[in-house]
């Protein structure tokens, strides 16, 4: 059995608990409810191999540094997420994928940028924050936008994590 752990990370609100929700269970709710940590654990078979894929929900502990690394150190793969009306939880992306490459090693873990709410996204906000995000095309991440409301691009997400781990 092989084990390969996804650590969701991004500003609170901006979409984490509810994208996994939509994948795990293809439920979407309105209801904010503050997640404190969870791990969601989700069993898939490649070729004969069995792969655990743990998904760390992640939230207000990862203002300490400390918790932070800890996270950092334990993940394969890590999603940052930001919210496409919400040019400053791109920030905390910028800031968080500085912080993964200056932890981990090349070719031990990927970064995927994914863009959530893209059915909010207006033209106005969109020319901030999600036009800025162009800025991931130069970065070697892959990048991606979502809706957890109507489930768009939401199977593109842990499509693309299952090539990371055919790949690795
Ligand atoms: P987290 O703090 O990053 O885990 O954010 P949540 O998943 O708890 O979501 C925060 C709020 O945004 C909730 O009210 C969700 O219903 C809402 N939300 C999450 N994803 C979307 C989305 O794609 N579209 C819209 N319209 N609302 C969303
Ligand atoms: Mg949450």
């Amino acid at each position: 059995m092989q084990n390969f752990r996804v650590v969701v990370m991004g500003t609170g609100g901006v979409g984490k608990s509810s994208i996994i929700s939509k994948f795990m269970n293809d439920k979407f709710t309105e209801i904010h409810k503050e997640t404190i940590e969870e791990l969601h654990r989700h069993r898939m078979r490649f070729d004969s191999v069995s792969v655990e894929i743990d998904i760390l929900d992640t939230a207000g502990s990862l203002q300490f540094p400390a918790m932070r690394k800890l996270a950092i150190a334990t993940g394969d793969a890590f999603l940052l997420v930001f919210s496409a009306n919400n040019p400053e939880s791109f920030e905390t992306v910028k800031h968080l994928r500085d912080e993964i490459r200056e932890q981990k090693q090349k070719g031990q873990y990927s970064i995927v940028v994914i863009a959530n709410k893209t059915d909010l996204d207006t033209e106005d906000s969109h020319s901030h924050a999600v036009t800025e995000s162009v800025v991931c095309m130069d970065w070697e991440e892959k990048f991606i936008t979502t809706s957890a409301k109507t489930g768009d691009n939401i199977d593109i997400v842990f499509q693309t994590l299952e090539n990371k781990i055919r790949e690795r």
